[in-house]
C-alpha cells in the first residue's frame, strides 16, 4: 500500500472517532509519521493491524469527585484515567491537577507515555490521569480533602500490578503522600500502587530529581554526539516546577549558564545565570509559594518580565519544561534566529506542529520529550522493583542507572534517527521507531 494513502486511511480513521480531540489527534499524527513505514515493511505487524490499535486507548474511565472542602461547601470535580496500552506491564504515568485538564489532553499524555516507558527498556504500560481540580491558592486541609476524595473512586481501578500512577503538574510528594494513605486506608494493604511516595513509606532515592537530571543527562549526551559540552552554554529553561528546577540544578552544576525560568504570569531572567544556592532555594520553597519566579526577584535574583515567555532571550540550549504547546513557529523562528541551535523537551509535547517544522526545517537537534524527559518515569520503574522487592537502593546506585538508561535511550534515538546522508539525527524518529518496534513486538507476541 503506497505510504500515503496508509497514513491518510489510518489517521482518518482515529480522526473521525476522536473528532475535536485536538492534543490527542497532535500527538498521534507526530508518531505515525514517523512508523507506518515500519509497520508497512512488517508483515506479522500489518496482520494483527497494529497501528491501529495502537491509536485507540485500552480503557478510559471517568469518574465525578464530589467532595467537601475545608470550609464545608460542596464541590463538583472531574476525574479521568487513561489506561492506554499495559502489553509490556502495568500501566503506568503520573496524575495531573489542573484546571486545563480534559480527556484529549489526558489521552494525548496516556499515548504518549507508552512510547516514553517503552524507550526506558522498563517493563511498564502507558497511562495518565488526573482532574480539573486547580489546586493554586489551596490551603493544605483543601488539598488532602481533594487527595482522598479522588482517591476514593480511583482506587477501585489501580494497583501494583495493574496500573500505577504518580505525579505530575500540581502533583507532586505532598499529593502522592495524601493519595496513598487514602489508597492504603481503603485497601488495607502496603503496596507499590504509587510511585513518587515519600522516603519512609516505599519512595526511592532519585525519583524527585530524576526528570529534571535526566533531561540533561540525555542533554550530555547530545553534545557528545555533536562533538560540544554542556559547559559554558547560555541555557533558556521555561517552567519553575519541578522538572524545570532540577534540570537548572543539574546543567548549572556542570557548568552552564541557566538564564531563565518562567510560569504561566512571566519569565524570570537572569543575565549571568542563576547560582546554585538561588536554585536550590526555588526547589525547597516552589511547592508551598504562590509564584516562586517573583520571590526570588524580591530577592533580587533576576529581573522579573511580566507577562512575557523566556523564547526570545538569546541562548545555545533551549529546554521547555512547563506545558504542552507552550512554544508556537514564532518562537521557534525567533529561537533559531537567535542562535538556539537544540531544543530538548523537559515536559510533554511543549513545541507545536508548526514549531517542530522548523527546527526540522533548519537542522536543529531537536529532541522530543518522549526521550528526554523519560528520567522520571524510569525512576518509578526502578521505584517500582524496588518496592516488589521491599528494599531501598542507595542515591548513587539509582543516580548511576538512571544515567545508563539516558545514555541508552540516546543510543537508541541516534541508531534509528540517524540521516547518514545529511549527516542529521532526527530524534523524534529515532525515539518513535524505538519505542514502536518495542511495543509492536509486545503486541504481536501476545496475539489479538
Ligand atoms: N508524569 C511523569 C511523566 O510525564 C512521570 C510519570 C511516572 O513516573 O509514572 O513521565
Amino acid at each position: 500500500m503506497p505510504y500515503e494513502s496508509n497514513f491518510d486511511e489510518i489517521y482518518n480513521f482515529v480522526a473521525q472517532k476522536f473528532e475535536g480531540e485536538n492534543e490527542y489527534l497532535q500527538a498521534v499524527r507526530e508518531v505515525l509519521h514517523d512508523i507506518i513505514p515500519i509497520y508497512n515493511a512488517n508483515e506479522s505487524y500489518k496482520r494483527d493491524d497494529i497501528v491501529r490499535r495502537l491509536c485507540f486507548p485500552e480503557r478510559v474511565i471517568y469518574f465525578t469527585v464530589s467532595w467537601m472542602n475545608s470550609s464545608g461547601d460542596i464541590e463538583v470535580n472531574q476525574g479521568w484515567r487513561v489506561q492506554h496500552n499495559s502489553a509490556m506491564g502495568p500501566y503506568k504515568g503520573g496524575l495531573r491537577f489542573h484546571p486545563t485538564v480534559n480527556l484529549s489532553v489526558l489521552k494525548f499524555l496516556a499515548f504518549e507515555q507508552c512510547f516514553k516507558n517503552a524507550l526506558t527498556g522498563l517493563p511498564m504500560g502507558g497511562g495518565k490521569g488526573g482532574a480539573d481540580f486547580n489546586p493554586k491558592g489551596r490551603s493544605d486541609r483543601d488539598i488532602m480533602l481533594f487527595c482522598q476524595a479522588f482517591m476514593r473512586e480511583l482506587q477501585r481501578h489501580i494497583g501494583a500490578n495493574t496500573d500505577v500512577p504518580a505525579g505530575d503538574i500540581n502533583v507532586g510528594a505532598r499529593e502522592i503522600g495524601y493519595l496513598y494513605g487514602e489508597y492504603r486506608r481503603l485497601n488495607n494493604k502496603f503496596e507499590g500502587v504509587l510511585t513518587g511516595k515519600g522516603l519512609e513509606f516505599g519512595g526511592s532515592y532519585v525519583r524527585t530529581e530524576a526528570t529534571g537530571f535526566g533531561l540533561i543527562y540525555f542533554l550530555d549526551a547530545v553534545c557528545k554526539q555533536h562533538n560540544t559540552d554542556i559547559e559554558g552554554k547560555n541555557i533558556v529553561v521555561s517552567g519553575a516546577g519541578n522538572v524545570a528546577l532540577h534540570a537548572a540544578l543539574k546543567a548549572t552544576q556542570k557548568g552552564a549558564k541557566v538564564i531563565s525560568l518562567s510560569n504561566s504570569r512571566g519569565t524570570l531572567y537572569k543575565q549571568d545565570g542563576f547560582d546554585e544556592p538561588a536554585i536550590k532555594f526555588a526547589i525547597a520553597e516552589h511547592a508551598k509559594s504562590n509564584n516562586i519566579l517573583t520571590d526570588l526577584a524580591d530577592k533580587g535574583i533576576g529581573d522579573w518580565k511580566k507577562g512575557k515567555t523566556p523564547w526570545h532571550l538569546t541562548c545555545d540550549i533551549a529546554l521547555p519544561c512547563a506545558t504542552q504547546n507552550e512554544l508556537d513557529k514564532d518562537d521557534a523562528l525567533t529561537l533559531v534566529n537567535n542562535g538556539c541551535n537544540m531544543v530538548l523537551e523537559g515536559a510533554n509535547m511543549p513545541c507545536t506542529d508548526e514549531a517542530q517544522d522548523v527546527f526540522k526545517d533548519k537542522a536543529l537537534v531537536y529532541v522530543p520529550g518522549k526521550a528526554s524527559n523519560a528520567g522520571g518515569v524510569a525512576l518509578s520503574g526502578l521505584e517500582m522493583s524496588q518496592n516488589a522487592m521491599f528494599s531501598q537502593r542507595n542515591a548513587d546506585t539509582l543516580d548511576e542507572q538512571l544515567q545508563n538508561i539516558m545514555l541508552s535511550i540516546h543510543e537508541r534515538c541516534v541508531e534509528e534517527g540517524k540521516d547518514t546522508a545529511n549527516n542529521y539525527i532526527d530524534y523524534m524518529k529515532g525515539a518513535n521507531i524505538a519505542a514502536f518496534r518495542r511495543l509492536a513486538d509486545a503486541i504481536v507476541a501476545q496475539g489479538v
